[in-house]
């Protein structure tokens, strides 16, 4: 048995918590484990769902993992003789979700609170000490680490506490700055469990749809993800364009008719003039201070430049300078967009 689990203010919940079969072990068991990664709930202490039922049951109800995330959760609001309760949720050898590609080097570690807003209590920090130097002292893990602190999750607000300081027995003071998470990640590697459904919620309400993600991985089976393959994701977003509802009209019907087919550097003709002239109405001028903006009938280095410069804000997954049909629907919707 590990001193971890004699801690007086640990509970065993292994496999009594909603589940729908179980993680496999490691490969080589407890061996495997290199890091020890913290985590924070982001449900704030107050919210009645911050609780390790609750988790449990969005973890294999809404993600469709066989059980919760972490293995261990410390539960600031059930103090027993002055320490936060520790919940032993998941076996220590069993490779849980709870860090992506590195769930089989990872222990998982979960405060429960949101710790942009929460503070750590002192009956937490006591046990988040105490479970340390357990684990320490089990030779479980050789380094700590933050969530955001494990590669590709950078940009995760988790955990924001200091859990360093924790450990250095400071018990006062303790809310630190909380720590920035860097912007979306222009590429996301798929992780276990994830779909694109998941995924673009990582990014928030306003951020990436799973449209967006549709749209801008035209070659990805959103049924068909593999882990470790890699997606765009931050530069997916307003890939998506909505397609109206009236009927289309015919090219012609507009003030700036767009060519079909592809185009590229070396092209001439009247759909190189179309092409100009519509990319100069949305601003993206072949050559601003040229006669007719640069508008020629010729696919020179200037048209494309236009192009990139119009695709880099309006078709950032595809900058190629080619004109094809994504880059014809966007620019199409963007012209609607001004009004023409
Ligand atoms: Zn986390």
């Amino acid at each position: 048995m590990y001193a971890f689990e004699k801690l007086p203010q640990v509970v065993d919940k292994r496999g009594k918590l909603p589940h729908k079969g179980f993680y496999g072990n490691r490969k080589n068991g407890v061996d495997s484990i290199t890091t020890r990664v913290w985590h924070h709930s982001l449900t704030k202490l107050s919210a009645g769902g911050s609780k390790i039922e609750s988790f449990a049951d969005f973890h294999v109800r809404t993600n469709g993992w066989p059980e919760i995330a972490y293995h261990l959760i410390i539960d600031p609001k059930h103090i027993v003789n002055g320490k936060a309760t520790i919940y032993y949720c998941v076996d220590i050898a069993k490779r849980s979700y709870h860090v992506g590609n590195s769930n089989t080097i990872g222990l998982g570690i979960c405060v429960i609170g949101d710790y942009r807003t929460d503070k750590l209590n002192e009956a937490t920090i006591h046990s988040i000490i105490d479970l340390h130097k357990a684990l320490i002292a089990d030779g479980i893990g050789k380094y700590d680490k933050a969530h955001n602190e494990m590669p590709g999750y950078s940009w995760k607000a988790c955990c924001v506490f200091d859990y360093n300081k924790a450990f250095k027995d400071v018990l006062s003071d303790l809310l630190p700055p909380a720590k920035q998470p860097d912007r979306v990640p222009g590429l996301y590697t798929i992780q276990e469990g994830d779909t694109f459904w998941s995924i673009a919620l990582k990014d928030g309400k306003a951020g990436v749809t799973v449209n967006d993600l549709i749209a801008a991985n035209p070659d990805v089976k959103p049924s068909e993800l593999k882990v470790g393959q890699t997606i765009k994701f931050g530069i997916a977003k307003n890939s998506y364009t909505p397609t109206s509802e009236r009927p289309k009209k015919p090219q012609s019907a507009y003030q700036y008719p767009l060519p079909s087919g592809v185009l590229k550097k070396g092209a001439r003709g009247d759909s190189i003039s179309q092409l100009q002239k519509a990319l100069a109405a949305v601003n993206f001028y072949p050559n601003k201070n040229a006669e007719n903006q640069g508008v020629d009938g010729i696919f020179g280095a200037d048209t494309e430049n236009a192009l990139r410069r119009f695709q880099m804000v309006y078709v950032p997954y595809q900058v190629d300078g080619v004109y094809g049909p994504n880059t014809k629907e966007k620019l199409q919707a963007v012209l609607k967009s001004k009004g023409y």
